[in-house]
């Protein structure tokens, strides 16, 4: 390996492939697996413009696409809702809704 190559795996500037472009999801993610996606967003959720249409995408679930919903978080810290049943929030597929 030349040093060059060594000195780029060290650059602590380095972006891996596919960041946000001016605080947006790159097309590329929506080809991804679920997985993929998922681990895309965990490393760039808090980069990422507001009020773009993440319908598409799985953003934190693998069980829906776009956000898990703030109401069955907020239910969920006062002890109930969907989320102390083991769904990651009402969007999710397998509560058959
Ligand atoms: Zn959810
Ligand atoms: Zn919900």
């Amino acid at each position: 390996m030349s040093t060059t190559i060594l000195a780029l795996l060290d650059d602590p500037t380095y972006q891996p492939k596919h960041p946000p472009v001016d605080g947006r999801v790159p097309a590329a993610v929506a080809r991804w697996a679920t997985a993929s996606q998922l681990r895309w967003f965990r490393r760039y959720r808090h980069h990422l413009a507001h009020g773009q249409d993440l319908a598409h995408l799985h953003t934190e679930s693998p069980h829906h696409t776009d956000w898990c919903c703030a109401p069955c978080q907020a239910e969920y810290e006062q002890g109930r809702g969907v989320m102390t049943d083991g769904w990651c929030c009402c969007h999710d597929a397998r509560t058959g809704r």
